[in-house]
């Protein structure tokens, strides 16, 4: 075996994208600590005008800075008063946080099945959920590409049913609607992000925003981060402890430039990935399904997951060969224990509990290999020659 093969193949490393800014980012915590201001102030605001900027949000729009994506997509709930017995139409098919945002309030999620293609919630059963007491549709921009919601927007503009969708995988992501570009997270209501480390756009920590094009929506996101406060010490409801620090900021504020570089290029490897696996006759009927990017989408691969019922072997098969992979996520939320009270069972949502058992997500990120992902292929046809 030559070098090459003996070195693993890691599922992420940031590393390799920190080492193009390593200085510039020196720079921003140093110019935090010399100001000794950690919460809130001029760092954030900054950051967050950039980001208003590259989402080119009307006038009187916000982004509004928060602790986390989990956060964000409470917060963004509260401001829009829901309220105990309030459903609030998800998919099953996600990272936790979006459900627990629900069930905190004491609303219920009801969820809709996915769509095997895209892994994103199917419009069609959303619209068989919806009942009097649906006040939030949450789509989740899965993976990294957008639910084409602008189909089901008039229909819930007539019920009174709000939007608030999660973009936490997919900020930077568009889709084009009667020829405009509309970006993730500005469709609805209020979009929701998350700059946990490994998103597309991540921090060194925790850190969240939520975007609006309403400025009383706006205010209102801005008082509940800060405890609900009025004016210092007058509480005019209850809110969160849930601001972003400055040093976050900072930093985001200068990876912000090199987001659309570093999503072209996970769309590169993407492109790579499918050239890989239908060159070595991997994909059809029987053997891997590649991630479908919906017409018109811009998908920015936060995940590049592929589909295939022999998934714990080929990830075993993988791994024996030291290739990280990832499986996002091995049980919908309709099963998890803590939402046992909900009454879900095995069998309600067939789409989304296959997905569990056959989704693979590869690596895929800014700095990753060509010879890396051949290898990744190389050891799939060697597992295809006996298994498919
Ligand atoms: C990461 C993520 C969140 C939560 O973000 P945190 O910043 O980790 O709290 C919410 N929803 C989805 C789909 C995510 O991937």
């Amino acid at each position: 075996m030559n070098r090459e093969n003996d070195a693993s193949v890691p599922i992420l490393d940031l590393r390799r994208a920190f080492g193009e800014i390593r200085g510039e980012v020196r720079a921003a915590v140093d110019r935090v600590f010399d100001t000794q201001a950690f919460i809130l102030g001029r760092e954030v605001r900054t950051f967050e005008e950039h980001m208003e900027a590259y989402l080119e949000l009307p006038e009187g729009g916000a982004a509004v800075g928060c602790a986390s994506g989990s956060d964000a997509l409470l917060l963004a709930l509260m401001a829009l008063n829901i309220q105990p017995g309030d459903e609030v139409i998800t998919t099953p098919y996600t990272f936790f946080a979006t459900a627990s945002a629900i069930t905190r309030l004491g609303a219920v999620p009801v969820f809709a099945d996915i769509d095997p293609d895209t892994y994103n919630v199917s419009l069609a059963d959303v619209e068989r959920k919806i009942t009097p007491k649906t006040k939030v549709f949450l789509p989740v921009h899965l993976f990294g590409q957008m639910v084409p919601q602008e189909k089901i927007a008039p229909l819930l503009k007539e019920r009174g049913i709000k939007i608030v969708e999660d973009a936490a995988q997919a900020f930077g992501s568009w889709r084009k609607v009667e020829g405009r570009i509309v970006r993730a997270g500005t469709m609805g209501d209020v979009g929701c992000t998350s700059f946990f480390p490994t998103k597309n756009l991540g921090g060194c920590g925790d850190g969240g925003m939520m975007v609006t094009s309403d400025p009383e929506l706006a205010a209102r996101l801005r008082k509940l981060r800060v405890h609900g406060e009025g004016s210092t010490y007058f509480h005019e409801e209850v809110g969160l402890n849930s601001r972003l620090d400055a040093l976050q900021a900072a930093i985001l504020d200068v990876k912000l430039p090199h987001l659309e570089e570093w999503n072209e290029e996970r769309r590169s490897l993407a492109s790579f990935y499918r050239l890989c696996f239908e060159s070595r006759g991997l994909t059809g009927e029987g053997k891997l399904r590649l991630p479908v990017e919906l017409e018109g989408n811009y998908h920015i691969y936060h995940q590049y997951v592929i589909r295939t019922p022999l998934r714990d072997e080929l990830m075993a098969w993988l791994e024996e060969r030291k290739i990280a992979t990832r499986v996002y996520y091995p049980l919908p939320l309709h099963l998890q224990p803590c939402f046992a009270f909900l009454g879900g069972k095995a069998g309600d949502f067939p789409e989304s509990e296959r997905l569990s058992r056959e989704a693979l997500a590869l690596p895929v990120f800014p700095g990753l290999r060509p010879e890396e992902q051949e290898r990744l292929a190389d050891a799939v046809a060697e597992f295809a020659r006996s298994r498919f």
